[in-house]
């Protein structure tokens, strides 16, 4: 370890505990030292003393980890029981400060960067920089058809390939990080269908052709079969949920599973969910999870690139700190579990563009980082024991109020 100097934007401050998660590792590393200066991560060491002047906090037996990354959620779903009407009711200041309290409850709850696939009328962009809140990369709202899912968010474009393009362009000029297009159907949209593509092939094609063009990626929300293979041909470098949905059923074949692995079509994985008593989901969805868990299992064999995307917010089973419940559920798909803690940190932060920042402690990242009590590789519930948080080097959840 190089041994930083103070410069003239403040004192260093040192962060103790017993053990390391660096985000982009296998196994934990003992004794560390982490010397944050300003917003930055400055200095990673182990057994090493902390330079002289700076503040040293020493957090005990903690665990020190990566602030998580959630690739999918929704700041403007409020997590209640119906999200869509509760954001209806609200006007847009009064969404602006529903979002804050998401962006707080996030931050809370360890999770200090989120990509919001679908706001209303680009709300979240205008949270983007707050302090208080994570750091956010915004999609604006998801592109889709008339009448189509999610089309009350204000993303709805004419189905021909001119509209299509306005559609893009039009996010492209209002600022938008990455373009979130509705491939088929969804179940918070009555008259939509999980099963059915929205888009044909040359729709999608013209959308990735017009984000890529500007240097935008596009992630595609897709259940249907037909909906996961068109992305995958049209180039979308990303899918969420990729849940092969069928009107009864689920159906994934092997050739697609092969081509989203081969092609390294950013598979988001829709893990995560608190357990509230008294709550299931609706029979359609339980009845296909020990599917969609397996078809999951398949793509991982594969090879595929897969990561960790909530959708928090969509539900009270989703709140907006869930993502650290997605370890346990991808350790249930055989997912090992320092490989399971990348997927919400380094490889999270790598596929929303900013894996050279974000999800790891190392030299010259963000001091985003999480303290919490136990081992999160060998027991994935020390996530949910959290003794502090920093976000860009100020403390969220600060140790002092913690306690030790
Ligand atoms: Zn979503």
């Amino acid at each position: 370890m190089t041994t930083p100097t103070v410069t003239e934007r403040g004192r260093l401050t040192a962060l103790r505990a017993a053990w390391l998660f660096d985000g982009s590792g296998s196994a934990l590393i003992p004794d560390p030292l982490v010397v944050i200066d300003g917003g930055t991560i400055v200095a990673v060491g182990s057994g090493a003393p902390a330079p002289d002047g700076a503040d040293v906090v020493d957090l005990g037996g903690a665990a020190l980890l990566p602030g998580l990354v959630d690739t999918h959620v929704h700041l403007a779903f409020d997590a209640s029981a119906d999200p869509v009407a509760a954001l209806a009711a609200r006007s847009g200041e009064e969404t602006l400060e529903a979002m804050t309290r998401a962006g707080q409850a996030a931050l809370a709850g360890g999770v200090t960067t989120v990509r919001d696939l679908g706001d209303r009328d680009y709300l979240s962009l205008g949270l983007r920089g707050r302090p208080g809140l994570p750091t956010i990369v915004a999609a604006g709202p998801p592109v889709t058809t008339p009448a189509g899912h999610c089309h009350y968010l204000g993303g709805v474009a004419e189905p021909t390939e001119a509209g299509v393009r306005a559609a893009v362009r039009e996010h492209v000029e209002r600022g938008v990080e990455v373009i979130k297009i509705m491939a088929s159907g969804g179940t918070l949209t009555p008259g939509t269908y999980q099963h059915l593509p929205q888009f044909t092939l040359e729709l999608l094609r013209a959308a990735v052709d017009e984000a890529h063009r500007h240097g935008l990626q596009v992630t595609a929300h897709a259940h249907a079969v037909a909906a996961i293979a068109d992305g995958v041909a049209a180039g979308v470098n990303g899918l969420e949920h990729v849940s092969f949905w069928t009107e009864d059923s689920v159906n994934a074949p092997a050739e697609l599973i092969q081509l989203i692995a081969d092609r390294r079509t950013i598979v988001g994985a829709t893990v995560g969910m608190v357990p509230v008593p008294g709550l299931a989901p609706p029979p359609a969805v339980l009845a296909r999870i020990p599917l969609m868990m397996a078809n999951m299992r398949r793509m991982y064999e594969a090879g595929a690139l897969i990561v960790a995307g909530s959708d928090a917010g969509i539900g009270p089973v989703k709140p907006h700190d869930v993502v650290r419940h997605a370890p346990a559920m991808l350790r249930d798909i055989g997912i090992g579990q320092a490989e399971a803690l990348r997927m919400i940190t380094s490889a999270a932060a790598g596929v929303i563009g900013l894996g050279h920042r974000k999800g790891r402690i190392a030299h010259g990242f963000d001091a985003d980082i999480l303290a919490v009590d136990g081992d999160p590789i060998t027991h994935p519930d020390a996530l949910h024991r959290i003794r502090a948080v920093y976000a860009r080097g100020t403390a969220a959840v600060s140790p002092a109020r913690v306690g030790r």
